[in-house]
């Protein structure tokens, strides 16, 4: 499984990164511990490193911290993993948490029953007659600052505040299956608007504004920019290999079950080998490209996913999380419809934010979850 392609000049050329690379051709120093890159399938790269300190906490001791670089070899994308920054004591921890939250955020909120109709948007007639989309406890409406051509709001809850695993089945399949109503309706209006994106930024600490429970929907005329990552790179390696990537990541995963966490219905579930944040879980749809295709069948295959996600993270001590599809804008045989979940700080008045200078400025993330181990720990909520 493993090939230490050390020994390769044009392998390492291809591998690192170009500061790696150069460091090939012009050898002033021994940085030979950096080559050792290890090939995982043909999907990954993996480099271990090791950096050295003297520990305060252990007599100023020399401390040995394990390090693994790893790159996703289909898009060059790349993060650190680190565990030992869990341990981290993070000061702006107070204590403070769901009660004040609630009590700040129940007052005149916008999305409660008793002001949605009032307070919130309505579509042009033009895209949804009757101003808004309505299903069971959903509703959807335009969001009041948008930030896509298409950008509407969808409520998962008639209720302000509900914790990450209670959520009921329904209320997450009635969400999806409206906000796919609107999409609809987007599509039928607007040609140009084809790449659909489903996302769930759930309370402050990931982005939320207003804590009622909701999903943001968009709709653009150009994909963002990892989309564009994806599908531009699926797309080259169909041409190249003549198989379409996530049924070969899939294969492979579940073959050798260390990320692998299950297949409900039409969905598989793993942890990504190259996260874009801490405990990620990722679902990766059999016969899906696009947003556009979702069924009944297909709808419920996913919600039923995704509560098991819900209840795994809160067991696990995850009370927060984003939420986002990566969706092709029409059925492609090179792409799969993917839907990525990675968590957020726990939510308190005053909390360290996990994102620093590496994934704000260099678009490189640090992790402190080792994707294996978050499988193994969850695996048994998906089975
Ligand atoms: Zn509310």
């Amino acid at each position: 499984m493993k090939q230490l392609v050390a020994d390769n000049r044009s392998k390492k050329f291809i591998l690192l990164s170009s500061l790696q690379a150069l460091i090939v051709y012009k050898p002033t120093h021994d940085y030979s511990y950096l080559l050792e890159v290890i090939i995982l399938r043909d999907l990954f790269s993996k480099q271990l490193i090791e950096s050295e300190l003297r520990n305060p906490t252990e007599d100023f001791n020399l401390e040995k911290q394990k390090i693994e670089y790893r790159k996703e070899l289909l898009t060059s994308r790349a993060c650190r993993i680190n565990v030992k920054r869990s341990e981290r004591k993070k000061q702006a921890q107070t204590g403070m948490g769901y009660s004040e939250l609630l009590e700040l955020s129940t007052k005149n909120c916008y999305f409660c029953p008793a002001n949605i109709k009032t307070a919130t948007p309505m579509f042009p007639s033009s895209l949804v007659p009757e101003g808004r989309i309505k299903l069971g406890e959903t509703t959807v409406f335009p969001n009041l600052f948008p930030f896509a051509k298409y950008h509407a709001v969808a409520t998962v809850s008639r209720q302000h505040f509900l914790g990450i695993d209670e959520f009921t089945l329904k209320q997450i399949q009635d969400t999806i299956k409206a906000s796919i109503e609107y999409f609809r309706a987007v599509a039928l209006s607007d040609k140009k608007a084809v790449y659909p994106i489903f996302s769930w930024n759930f309370l402050p600490p990931a982005g939320a504004s207003v804590v009622h429970p909701h999903v943001q929907l968009t709709v653009d005329e150009q994909p963002t920019n990892l989309a564009w990552l994806y599908l531009s790179a699926c797309k080259r390696y169909f041409k190249k290999n003549k198989e379409n990537y996530w049924k070969r990541l899939i294969d492979i995963e579940e073959k050798e079950g260390e990320r692998f966490l299950g297949k409900i219905g039409g969905v598989s579930w793993i942890t990504s080998y190259v996260p874009l944040g801490n405990d990620e879980i990722c679902g990766v749809f059999d016969d899906v490209s696009s947003l556009h295709e979702l069924e009944d069948t297909s709808i419920s295959d996913l919600s039923k996913g995704l509560k098991r996600v819900f209840t795994a993270y809160s067991l696990y001590g995850v009370h927060s999380f984003n939420l986002s599809t990566f969706s092709a804008s029409t059925r492609d045989e090179s792409f799969r419809l993917v839907v990525r979940i990675i968590a957020r700080p726990y939510p308190q008045s005053y909390y360290n934010n996990d994102a620093g200078f590496m994934e704000r400025l260099h678009e490189e993330v640090i992790v402190e979850s080792m994707p294996e181990k978050v499988a193994s720990d969850v695996k048994e909520y998906f089975g």
